[in-house]
């Protein structure tokens, strides 16, 4: 039997743009009903009628995931338009925050930064779990980051949101294994996105990083079948797993890029 998610509703977060939006697609292609999330709506849009228009079902809808209420009652509308219990969650949406030395850190910017990267995962697994426990089961994965096991320069304050997301999957793969929910995580080194262009670009640039990726960064295309084997049972002996996907890039970094 060919992977399917044929009957099941995926949410994706972040889905109007770079490994959200292929990882919407990616599933939706795989049968799930897809409801594509963003806080930019017209992004999402533009996400759900690529599916539409590739044969899928989708909707799009407007969702900060740093406001916990619009996250839960995204859910609800999102069960609602599809007839479906949400059992698999991609809590991807991220930013790149303050990029710099750590000691010209803008407190509001971290702020931001730990509300978007860190809280709004931690919401979504929050309301997905009550869902998907009510469900009999499901899979959440988080999209982290290879920064969150070792240095890349000027992005400290982004690396500890996301070693904060690869211990939030730890923690609930075991909290909820109970429940028949999986939680892990991605952990993509650099991949070709606006988030990439806006202040990672030029260290994955540097000739030495070129070296030990074989001059390799990803697709969001690559990236998001990882992502779909991990929500999809072909993974389901996969639980509370941090799963670098970065060309090799983390492995040969020792402790700096
Ligand atoms: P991207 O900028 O292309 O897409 C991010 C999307 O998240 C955008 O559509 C944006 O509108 C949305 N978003 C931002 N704030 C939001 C909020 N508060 N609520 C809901 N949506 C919000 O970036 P990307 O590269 O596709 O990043 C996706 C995830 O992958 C992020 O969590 C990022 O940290 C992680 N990541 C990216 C890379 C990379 O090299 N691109 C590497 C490692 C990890």
């Amino acid at each position: 039997m060919p992977r399917s998610f044929h009957g099941r509703l995926a949410l994706v977060t972040g889905a109007g743009s770079g490994i959200g939006r292929a990882t919407a697609q990616q599933i939706a292609a795989e049968g799930a009903a897809l409801a594509c999330t963003d806080i930019d709506l017209d992004a999402a849009q533009e996400t759900a009628s690529l599916i539409e228009a590739e044969g899928g079902v989708s909707r799009a809808f407007a969702l900060d995931v740093t406001l916990e209420e619009q996250v839960a009652g995204t859910m609800d509308e999102a069960q609602q338009w599809s007839g479906l219990p949400l059992t698999v969650l991609v809590a991807n949406a991220g930013v790149a925050g303050p990029v710099g030395d750590v000691s010209d850190l803008n407190a509001e910017a971290w702020d931001v930064l730990v509300n978007v990267n860190l809280s709004g995962p931690l919401y979504c697994a929050k309301h997905a779990v009550r869902r998907m426990r009510a469900a009999g089961g499901g899979a959440i994965v988080f999209t982290a980051s290879h920064a969150a096991f070792a240095n890349v320069p000027n992005w400290t304050p982004y690396a500890a949101t996301k070693g904060g997301v690869v211990s939030l999957a730890r923690g609930l793969a075991v909290d909820h294994a109970p429940d028949g929910i999986r939680v892990n995580c991605v952990c993509p080194g650099p991949i070709e996105t606006p988030l990439l262009k806006g202040g990672w670009q030029q260290a994955t640039d540097d000739p030495e990083h070129k070296a030990r990726t074989r001059g390799r960064t990803g697709t969001p295309e690559e990236l998001a079948r990882v992502v779909a084997f991990l929500a999809s049972d072909e993974a389901a002996l996969v639980n509370g797993a941090a799963l670098v996907a970065d060309a090799g890039a983390l492995a040969h970094m020792g402790t700096s890029w």
